[in-house]
């Protein structure tokens, strides 16, 4: 099963659909999954949601599984549904080692951190405004994604959580994403190990495309800030991108 995921917070730009494009092209008439993301309730507008599903057909994509339309998002596939699981998978991560209540505030972790006996296990992961962290003294991941969240300090699960949690219960094998997700694709598999989950990276062929390139720049200044849409953008030219990054 491929997929795609985004997160209705915004109108999509080309560089989504460009990476809808991928993804269709990936999954080349096989089982697809549109997953949209809806974790992020605040930045969430109906706009956005509706956007999701004009770009995919404005793309001729057709998507095998997931929701019809909005409608049918909200009545079964919003993320919310989803949260037991969610729920399960953090209940079982409380219990690891490698993972700790942590209250610190975004300016204590920038200046070092755990001042509150974090890493010691000193803070009740029960206590209110506390987020639950990866101990990643030991991963690479160190440098560039420290302390990641599985819960964030309002009790919600963190992207990184819910992603993980979300491929293994769609049985997601296959996904382009872009290379700025190269973080994520660690930090989840990671998460996979501490749950008992195969093997992230033999059950799922992740492909990571670049950016936007130059000309794709070009193209997406063309389009204007409101949306792919709008104005000026071919739906060749979508699938165009996308065939040179899955060249690269
Ligand atoms: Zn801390």
């Amino acid at each position: 099963m491929h997929r795609i995921a985004p997160t209705p917070s915004g109108y999509l730009h080309l560089g989504n659909a460009a990476n809808f494009a991928a993804n269709a092209l990936l999954a080349e008439g096989g089982p697809l999954l549109l997953r949209i993301d809806d974790l992020d309730r605040a930045r969430f507008r109906e706009e956005y949601l509706q956007d999701v599903f004009d770009v995919l057909r404005w793309l001729e994509i057709e998507w095998t599984h997931g929701p019809r339309d909005p409608a049918d998002f909200e009545a079964q596939w919003s993320q919310e549904y989803r949260m037991p699981a969610y729920r399960k998978a953090l209940a079982q991560l409380r219990q690891q080692p490698g993972v700790f209540a942590c209250p610190c505030s975004r300016k204590e972790l920038a200046g070092g951190g755990h001042r509150h006996g974090c890493l010691a296990g000193a803070v009740d992961p029960d206590r209110r405004d506390v987020a639950w962290r990866i101990d990643t003294r030991q991963h690479p991941l160190h440098d560039s994604m420290p302390w990641f969240a599985v819960r964030k300090k309002d009790g919600r699960p963190s992207y990184q959580l819910a992603c993980t949690v979300d491929d293994m219960h769609f049985g997601i094998t296959a996904c382009a994403r872009g290379a700025d997700l190269r973080d994520s694709t660690e930090a989840q598999a990671l998460l996979s190990d501490l749950l008992g989950y195969p093997q992230l990276h033999e059950r799922i062929r992740f492909v990571h495309h670049p950016l936007l390139t130059e000309e794709g720049e070009k193209i997406s200044k063309r389009q204007g800030a409101r949306g792919v849409r709008e104005r000026g953008v071919e739906r060749e030219e979508v699938f165009a991108i996308a065939h040179t990054w899955l060249g690269a």
